[in-house]
């Protein structure tokens, strides 16, 4: 789905020295690479504060710890998302309300937002799915109207741009009180390994959240309050800093990969492209397809055999899995979330895909339908 070998090969010069220099200046741990990746990504993001952090699942739950919700306090987020996102609403004991997504872009529906609502909702988690902005606008708004805290799920659109209504841009991350990201190594700021960031323009809420990563710890060895340990090391920071520089290069190349997936598909019944809102520009964290009339399973073994890889981001919504099983949930409750997660499929999406790779791509999905009719 990712190639990360040609990505590296590219920049390998670079890495190499960063990764060796870190090795021989010993300060592995919150080193001067930490801080100044935190300031230029600071700086990409037009955001006051970044607070890195050791994964993206770390930086939800330290948000959460830091707007200082407590057991009982809902919060809301959509059926349709990875794990992660309701993991940690669940560890937290905190209630995750789960609510439908818009068909076209896969992201949470406001309306849908608006009426899940009650006297206990505290926070609302929009995540930005596949690449592209939820429809933060509304969102933002009705958080407003009701004194909700908004927490971005970032981890698949980092590089992408909310555009307002007024024509304003702002980067995803950076819209509500909050926004999470991960570093890991297939996102599109990806290290080698694992990490994450946190982003926050609140003063007092930067401050809460460096206090948390480092174990609710100040002034060394006074404890004020229960944090954990998530730190981004100084070899990733120091990876980071020369992929950020990067990264919109690296949204340029998925951009097109997905124009040239756009062009062989547009014509083919049983396949709907991937949606352009005109309120976000997309990152192409994913290529997902919406399939109809076919088993996509069939489809995914089909391109397996050519030595494609397909995946189903996700096959089982929120509600529907064991460990979030809750009376108050049933299947149906969510017929566009249960709809997608039985139609989508993605295609390989990475920063390396030339002509003849996508050709081949296009041209098997193609013979798949040929092949049926
Ligand atoms: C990857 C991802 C996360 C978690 O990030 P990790 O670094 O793997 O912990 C959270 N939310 C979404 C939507 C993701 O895609």
């Amino acid at each position: 789905m990712v190639d990360l070998r040609r990505q590296y090969e590219h920049i390998r010069q670079d890495i190499d020295q960063a990764v060796i220099d870190v090795i021989r200046s010993t300060q592995y741990i919150n080193g001067p690479e930490v801080k100044a990746f935190q300031k230029e990504l600071e700086s990409y993001l037009g955001v006051k504060h970044v607070i890195p952090c050791a994964n993206g699942t770390d930086a939800l739950q330290v948000s959460m710890m830091a707007l200082g919700l407590k057991p009982g306090d809902e919060v809301i987020t959509t059926s349709f998302t990875f794990v992660a996102t309701v993991e940690v609403i669940a560890l937290l004991g905190l209630t995750p309300v789960l609510v439908d997504v818009d068909p076209d872009t896969c992201n949470m529906d406001p309306e849908a937002f608006r009426k899940a609502i009650t006297s206990k909702t505290k926070a609302v988690v929009p995540v930005h799915l596949f690449g592209q902005s939820a429809h933060m606008e509304s969102i933002l708004e009705i958080a407003n109207e009701h004194g909700l805290f908004v927490i971005e799920d970032n981890a698949q659109a980092i590089g992408a741009e909310y555009i307002f209504s007024d024509g304003q841009r702002k980067m995803t991350g950076n819209l509500g009180h909050i926004g999470c990201t991960s570093f890991f190594p297939s996102k599109n700021l990806g290290c080698y390994g694992d990490g994450g960031a946190v982003f926050t323009n609140d003063d007092a809420l930067a401050q809460k959240l460096r206090v948390i990563v480092n174990h609710g710890m100040e002034v060394r060895y006074y404890h004020d309050s229960i944090g954990v340990n998530s730190r981004l090391d100084s070899i990733q920071a120091a990876i980071l800093r020369i992929k950020l520089r990067h990264l919109d290069q690296y949204a340029a190349a998925r951009r097109k990969a997905a124009a040239y997936y756009d062009r062989a598909f547009a014509g083919q019944p049983g396949l709907t492209i991937p949606y352009r809102s005109d309120y976000s520009t997309h990152v192409f964290h994913q290529y997902t397809l919406k399939t109809s009339g076919i088993d996509r399973f069939k489809l995914q073994e089909y391109l397996t055999e050519k030595n494609i890889p397909a995946m189903v981001y996700y096959p089982v919504p929120m509600h529907m899995q064991k460990a979030y099983h809750d009376p108050r949930y049933k299947a149906g409750d969510f017929p566009v979330t249960e709809a997608l997660s039985q139609r989508v499929i993605s295609l390989p999406m990475h920063t390396e895909l030339d002509e003849e790779q996508l050709h081949y791509i296009t041209d098997n999905v193609l013979s798949f339908f040929n092949q049926k009719t």
